[in-house]
């Protein structure tokens, strides 16, 4: 079976045996049996640590759970620097977290009830794979976004039963954040854990409503003046 593999230098066309069912697997033999030098990160092997997320096709998979087909392309996520190959640094993605506060803002005591583990049950499964950064097209044109796994957790803990104000997080979410989002799906659609951050990022505008917030590209819109009556500007 051929696959080829966008590396540092060029990109490069490799056979691989038919029993070599995963990419990882593929890349592995790669590795070990043809030209040691291929480059990428991997970890658990079992779709666990979403360490081995790239691109196949032009759409990101986690290497050790996709099954490879003839002629599959592979390259590195999008919108990381690339350390070397398929192997890049995710600590600029990982900052996200950082800049929208996804974390516990002012914690009480509370009653933790199954209902409540139930409404953010799936984004607490979030194994920080970056697919969902990979595939999100806000990125290319705003590298400052915050972007989907980041706003999905901001909105996990925002909606803890022990969070006491959520409104610093809300506040930091403000710009580069939840606005900026075109609602477009892709960060949903690759998600391996199933996780929908284009919902809970329109859970996020809501709650930014209650907290006197609107629409900022709605508000700058121009709806016409007196004796206009052509529509939008
Ligand atoms: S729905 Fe929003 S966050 Fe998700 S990929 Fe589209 S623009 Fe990005
Ligand atoms: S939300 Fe899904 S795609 Fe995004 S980092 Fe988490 S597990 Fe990966």
């Amino acid at each position: 079976m051929q696959l080829t593999i966008q590396r540092t230098e060029a990109i490069v066309t490799y056979e691989v045996p038919f029993q070599t069912p995963t990419l990882l697997q593929a890349l592995y033999h790669i590795k070990q049996q043809i030209d040691p030098s291929l480059t990428f990160n991997s970890n658990c092997r079992s779709g666990v640590c979403g360490t081995c997320s790239v691109r196949v096709n032009g759409r990101e998979q986690l290497a050790c759970a996709y099954r490879l087909t003839e002629g599959d392309h592979i390259e590195p996520l999008r919108y990381h620097a690339v350390e070397r190959d398929l192997k890049v640094d995710k600590s600029e993605a990982r900052a996200t977290l950082q800049q929208s506060q996804a974390w516990l803002q002012s914690s009480h005591d509370a009653v933790i009830t199954k209902q409540a583990v139930k409404l953010t049950e799936k984004q607490s499964d979030c194994i920080l794979c970056d697919s969902c950064y990979s595939a999100c097209p806000v990125l290319a044109v705003n590298p400052n976004f915050i972007g989907p796994f980041a706003l999905t957790r901001v909105y996990r803990y925002s909606t803890d039963p022990r969070e006491a104000d959520a409104k610093p997080a809300i506040d930091a979410i403000q710009t580069n954040g939840i606005w900026d989002c075109t609602l477009c799906g892709e960060c949903t659609a690759v998600c391996p854990q199933g996780i929908d951050p284009k919902m809970d990022i329109m859970m996020l505008r809501s709650t930014s409503a209650q907290f006197g917030y609107s629409d900022p590209n709605f508000s700058s819109m121009s709806f016409g003046g007196f004796g206009d009556f052509g529509g939008f500007q």
